[in-house]
């Protein structure tokens, strides 16, 4: 493969191709990051024949912001006739000697994209049935993963994802169901944050029972609604009204009270934040909070109304990471543009000597 293909959200192809530039800076790797506006997706093509597989390991998907999904790609594939469209592409699996266990067929998160779900499946018994006879599809393969990304009905592009280092979910989509009693649909956010942040045999330890949160910028509550839900106690901050029947949980304390001057009242187990404000205001504020370790584990929204959204949390990333250096505290930073958010992302920091 000479080529990384990776998934973005519509409409954050440029953040993410300047993500995968300064990235590639730090690395001897040469080529061009090719972006399509609102295409759903980036593709880095090597200039010189190296196989990419080194990189594609370096630049790992949990140290992406804006990539949903990350792949070691061959190159597109179009022009596929009509009547038969697999022939090329069982023509280039053999040619690239790859075996796998698993063959996902994907589209772009995009319109036209859902449009094409006729065709994969119509496509999905034959593609199977000739990958076997083929021999690249077998029992044992190292549990990789064939991807077939069809950007359109005559175009499709192969890559193999590895495990350890992809989404196990198609199209790098996490998709929960909207829990009926929480009080908004963001509620969503955290708990997809969770997923995504926190491994789930650490979910005992890590969200558990007795513990307290603050939540800053709570109203109506669906993010306190998550804590509630683990068993914590949550001092929710917002000067808006919180969801009745949450507070008659009576493991919510609401204090209307500005978030970014709001103090807790004794040490706090976590801090979550999804206030709209500067990004920068934002993590001063959680700054303190780290600092001053008010909180073990923080995970919080940075909104970008903006036009160059990967610099702007470039930034904000390296202060916080500086200013936590410079106090000598020990933390793991994560970043992610999460499926449920939009003109955002999800920050998760954890402190590691506490
Ligand atoms: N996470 C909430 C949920 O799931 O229901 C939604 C939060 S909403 C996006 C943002 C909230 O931040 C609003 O309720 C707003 O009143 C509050 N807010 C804005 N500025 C604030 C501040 N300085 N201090 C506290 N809350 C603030």
């Amino acid at each position: 493969p000479s080529q990384l293909l990776l998934y973005c959200r519509p409409g954050f192809e440029r953040d993410l191709g300047v993500e995968i530039a300064s990235r590639l800076a730090q690395t001897s790797y040469q080529g061009d990051v090719i972006t399509e506006p609102s295409a759903g997706y980036v593709i880095f093509a090597v200039r010189n024949s190296e196989s990419i597989n080194a990189l594609h390991r370096e630049l790992s998907l949990d140290s992406l912001i804006f990539a949903r999904q990350s792949l070691a790609a061959l190159p597109l594939l179009t022009e596929l006739p009509r009547d038969n469209r697999l022939e090329s592409v069982i023509e280039q699996v053999v040619s690239s000697g790859w075996s796998f266990e698993d063959v996902w067929q994907e589209t772009p998160d995009t319109n036209e994209g859902k449009a094409l779900s006729g065709l994969t499946k119509a496509l999905s018994r034959p593609l199977m049935a000739n990958l076997k006879k083929c021999g690249a599809l077998r029992r044992k393969a190292g549990r990789r993963r064939l991807h077939l990304f069809w950007t359109s009905g005559d175009s499709v592009q192969l890559g193999m994802s590895f495990p350890g280092n992809r989404s196990e979910h198609p199209a790098g989509i996490l998709r929960l169901r909207s829990p009926r009693n929480a009080p908004s649909r963001s509620t969503l956010k955290l708990e997809e944050a969770w997923h995504v942040f926190i491994p789930r045999e650490q979910w005992v330890s890590r969200l558990s029972q007795g513990m307290q949160a603050a939540d800053l910028g709570a109203a109506p509550g669906g993010w306190t609604w998550q804590l509630v839900r683990q068993g914590m106690f949550v001092h929710a901050v917002d000067n808006g009204p919180m969801d009745r029947a949450l507070m008659a949980s009576g493991q919510v304390e609401h204090w209307r009270a500005d978030g970014f001057s709001w103090q807790p009242p004794q040490r706090l187990d976590w801090l979550v934040c999804d206030i709209v404000d500067k990004p920068m205001r934002v993590v001063n504020m959680v700054e303190r909070w780290l600092l001053k370790r008010w909180c073990r584990e923080a995970i919080f929204n940075l909104k970008l109304p903006m036009k160059q959204r990967y610099e702007e949390v470039a930034r904000c990333l390296t202060r916080l990471t500086e200013s936590l250096e410079e106090a000598r505290i020990r933390a793991e930073i994560q970043c992610r543009q999460l499926y449920h958010d939009r003109e955002e992302v999800t920050v998760h920091v954890r402190l590691l000597d506490v």
